[in-house]
């Protein structure tokens, strides 16, 4: 059994933060995911580096700077992956938050980011519907206009993973599910199943974290020594993606549709993504098993009747609807209330053992220093110094396929990918690797190579490192 100094469960975004910190910051490290990397909520956000806006209202001033100040080193460090984006918040006449209101909140949200964010605007409503085609203008006063991030979430998680690797004393193992632990006085012994061959094994951490995301009360509950009792307020959220020929929108919109109760104060954003846009995202308690979420047809109608509402003239319904998908967001419960929209989105850390760290909660635009407590305890354990600002160096393996612009990889690209990006199945490679996520947006992306002849002529290759068939080639949809 082999010993790690570190390490991580989890790599989602947070896990692959705190394996990247510890990796450059000279701790040997392990890094294990049960799935692919950032497959479950770090690939399911609204896809915003943002200091959030909607938090100014609960007073959350801290989280909004830390978050500001992050996501304008992201723009900066990942060019690539992450955008800004002018964001355009309309206002109607019987709006709960009036335009000076949103004068205000725009002001403070610049303050906060030290003038660091391109500066916020107010425009007049012809101005306005000239930007937003299809944009309802009875009743439009005006709009604030601010800058946020977009980025492409599953990517970033994914660089940010290669780089630690590039440190020789780090390493990652996807499709390793940890399900066992037996924790010693000094270390802890970690049950591993590779779930693609079912091979067990096991590996010994000095120092455990866990990374588990909305997985952390589950998992942690059925660990015999940890005496865990359930911190999060698990909350889901869907999103559609739409065509960008049924949606033409230059610039992302923040709708505020009028709710009733709990989803009163509720904010979904319409973001263009190239030739898609992403519509999100809804708040409701999750109570389905995390692994297999999905949106409900009541929050895909919720989506859409907001997006009628904004857009009358598009008629826009379920027939314009590319893909969905969902997510459960790890919010760490306050006291016992379970008001979702207004629990803070500040992380929390829990130490079980004195050689266990728990991590949960936050925001994916704050993960670079969610964790830096732990690594900063860890790297002193183990008698290193701890350098809080290594991790702004810039990531050092780029993505063979690019967000923003697409193109057709070619066999070496193909060969590339699955020799240093680690997919090991056919899902890991069209999803996150090559950003497909539906047979029609390859088609409209690629309306001249069929995706059947394209993935069965490069069959051979690819079989020599991931799974794949022809079955799976043509069902996928
Ligand atoms: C709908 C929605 C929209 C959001 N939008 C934004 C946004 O726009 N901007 C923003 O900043 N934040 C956003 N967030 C928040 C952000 O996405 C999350 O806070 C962040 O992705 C959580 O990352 P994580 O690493 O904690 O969890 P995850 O990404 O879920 O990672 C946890 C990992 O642990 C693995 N795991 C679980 N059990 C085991 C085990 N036994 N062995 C090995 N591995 C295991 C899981 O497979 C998983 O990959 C959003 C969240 C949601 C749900």
């Amino acid at each position: 059994m082999k010993t790690y100094k570190t390490v991580v469960v989890g790599g989602g975004i947070v896990g692959a933060g705190i394996f990247r910190d510890l990796a450059l910051n000279g701790i040997e490290t392990l890094l294990i995911e049960k799935n692919d990397f950032s497959s479950q909520t770090s690939e399911r956000s609204s896809k915003m580096l943002h200091g959030g806006i909607r938090y100014l209202e609960n007073m959350d001033f801290a989280l909004v700077f830390e978050a500001l100040h992050e996501k304008n080193l992201w723009l900066k460090l990942t060019p690539h992956l992450a955008r800004e984006a002018a964001f355009y918040l309309p206002v109607y006449k019987d709006a709960k938050r009036p335009l000076w209101m949103i004068h205000i909140g725009l002001f403070l949200y610049d303050l906060l980011s030290s003038f660091k964010n391109s500066p916020f605007s107010i425009k007049k409503p012809e101005e306005v519907v000239l930007d937003i085609y299809g944009l309802k203008r009875d009743g439009l006063t005006g709009a604030g206009v601010y800058y946020d991030g977009i980025m492409d979430d599953a990517k970033i998680t994914l660089e940010v993973i290669y780089d630690a690797l590039k440190e020789p004393h780090a390493k990652a193992m996807n499709y390793t599910e940890v399900i066992k632990v037996e924790p010693k006085t000094e270390m802890t012994i970690l049950h591993c199943k590779n779930v693609l061959t079912n091979e067990e094994f096991q590996v010994c951490a000095r120092q455990v974290i866990y990374a588990l995301g909305p997985f952390t009360d589950k998992f942690l509950k059925n660990c015999p020594g940890y005496n865990w009792e359930n911190v999060l307020l698990p909350s889901k959220g869907s999103h559609l993606w739409i065509s960008a020929q049924d949606l033409p929108l230059t610039h992302p919109i923040v709708m505020t549709p009028k709710g009733q109760g709990k989803n009163e104060d509720r904010v979904i954003f319409v973001i263009p993504h190239g030739d898609q846009v992403l519509v999100g995202t809804t708040e409701v308690p999750a109570e389905e098993d995390f692994n297999n979420i999905k949106p409900s047809k009541s929050e895909v109608d919720y989506l859409l009747t907001a997006l009628n509402d904004y857009f009358p003239t598009l008629g826009l319904n379920q027939s314009h609807v590319l893909s969905t998908f969902a997510g459960v967001r790890p919010l760490v419960r306050e006291g016992s209330g379970n008001d979702r929209g207004k629990t803070s989105r500040e992380h929390k850390i829990f130490q079980p053992l004195s050689h266990t760290y728990v991590i949960a909660g936050g925001k994916y635009t704050t993960f670079r220093v969610m964790g830096q407590e732990i690594t900063k305890e860890i790297c002193h354990k183990f008698g290193h110094a701890y350098n809080r600002d290594i991790t702004l160096k810039p990531l050092r393996q780029k993505s063979i396929v690019l967000p923003f612009e697409w193109k057709l990889p070619t066999a070496e690209d193909l060969q590339f990918i699955c020799e240093q990006e680690m997919p090991k199945t056919f899902q890991d490679l069209l999803s996150r690797r090559l950003g497909i996520t539906s047979r029609s947006l390859w088609t409209k992306r690629n309306p001249q190579v069929s995706f059947d002849d394209y993935f069965k002529s490069h069959l051979l290759l690819l079989r020599k490192y991931i799974r794949i068939d022809e079955e799976e080639i043509i069902r996928f949809k």
